[in-house]
Formats: C-alpha cells, structure tokens, sequence
C-alpha cells in the first residue's frame, strides 16, 4: 500500500517534496524548529546523545501539540564541545563550522517558506558563540527567528520544588549529566542510563534522580516551549531586526 504523510507528519524529513510543497503552500506550515544539541561525555552512568535525544524530544512533542502547523527540521547532532574532549569519545565542532552549519539550516528553511523560525538549543557550550552572532543571524534572514535553551523556560523555583541536589540556576539546571539530565533520561529513555555507574563515580548527585520527577519537568518543558511557538506564531512574540549602520 502506497504511504503518504500521517497526522499529518511533523518531522521535515519524511515528507517527499510534495507532500513538503503542498502543506506549505497551503499555509498550513506555520514555523519550523530547528535542534541543536552535542554528543559528549556525560559522566560515567548517561550516554553521551543525551543532549540531542532530550532536544529533540522536546521538539517532537511540540511539534506534535502544535500539529499540524510546526515541523522539525534535521538540524545538528554534533556541538562545541572542545571543554569535554579530555573525555574519549566526545565529537567536538569548532565554534566556526558550528555557526556556519547553523546558517546554512536557517537559510534553507527559510527559503523553503517557514516566517517562524526557532533555533532549539540542547547544549550549553553553544549558547555563547550562537549569541555573538546572532544579530547578524536576524539580519540575514529578516524573519521572526529565535534562539532558546530548551531549559531557561525553567525557573528557580522549579528547581527547588524538584531538585534534591541543590537548585542554582545553572549549575543544577540544567547541570550537567547531574540530577536534571539524568532525571529527564530516566523519564524519556532509560535505557541510556547506567544505574550502576552512578554509584561508581565520586559524583553521587545523578542518583538523586528519579522518572518521576523527569517527567514532571519534561511536562513543563513541553507546556511552556508550546506557548513560546504559539507566541511566535500569533505574531505575540516578533524579535527584533537590528538595524543597520547608517
Ligand atoms: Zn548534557
């Protein structure tokens, strides 16, 4: 039996160009997330895809409340993650060929029709370098384009309701491979956590983690990244396109 788009689809890849070319001509596509994320050392007890399963979980699932005007586009496994290389193993791109790869997924979902567009962040070490350029990002593209850390639409107040481990913002959340990611592991794919690692390491605080409690924050997550796409969408939350030099 011939397939065609379910649901309708929310993953840019598995449409055929058609498919692609019909819902966004017929204005259904609304905005389009792109992740980012790293594949790096995190600890001895988590799997080193944690940052990018755990974004594009949260894009999924947005996407998925958002059917069907939000697609997720492939965007990139990989991050700057020179300060995890001492650890075997870790993938590192240089803050260049990160930004580079980054501009050129904007500019191809832009010229695909996409007026919303948020760049979904899953990796702290790319959060400094994506901001310095950002402004000539939003310059280029002149569309209502985004930069979020999928964790800063937490609070501090989240993290003393759910952490056990300490709740300063963001040595503990986000942290890292610590209680927040480990808990959100445990919730979303547990098979990507060594429970009897985590007692091996000097480093007792990841086993404080529960599904639980990472499914509480996943709920969160969810809710409030859905809202901020929402905003995008209905024209409630319009970045700014910094002037140029006169
Ligand atoms: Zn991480």
């Amino acid at each position: 039996m011939e397939k065609t788009v379910s649901n309708p689809e929310v993953l840019q890849r598995k449409h055929t160009r058609r498919e692609f070319r019909e819902r966004m001509q017929s204005g259904e596509l609304k905005a389009c997330i792109i992740p980012v994320a790293a594949i790096e050392q995190h600890l001895e007890h988590l799997a080193m895809e944690h940052d990018w399963r755990s974004v594009c979980h949260v894009a999924v699932a947005v996407a998925e409340r958002l059917r069907p005007h939000v697609l997720v586009a492939e965007g990139i496994m990989t991050g700057i993650s020179e300060h995890h290389m001492r650890h075997p193993g870790t993938l590192s791109l240089r803050p260049g060929t990160f930004l580079t790869v980054v501009a050129d997924l904007i500019d191809s979902v832009v010229r695909a029709g996409f007026k919303n567009v948020l760049v979904l962040n899953g990796h702290g070490g790319n959060t400094a370098p994506v901001n310095g350029t950002w402004e000539q990002f939003l310059r280029m593209n002149q569309v209502n384009l985004h930069f979020l850390c999928y964790w800063d639409v937490l609070t501090e107040a989240d993290a003393k309701e759910l952490l056990k481990s300490g709740h300063k913002l963001p040595n503990d959340l986000p942290g890292h491979a610590q209680e927040f990611e480990t808990a959100f592991a445990l919730a979303a794919f547990p098979e990507n956590v060594r429970t009897k690692m985590w007692t091996d390491q000097a480093d007792k605080r990841p086993s404080m983690a529960t599904a639980q409690q990472g499914g509480e924050f996943i709920k969160r997550i969810v809710e409030r990244v859905t809202i901020y796409v929402q905003e995008m969408i209905d024209g409630k939350r319009v970045t700014q396109i910094p002037a140029y030099f006169p």
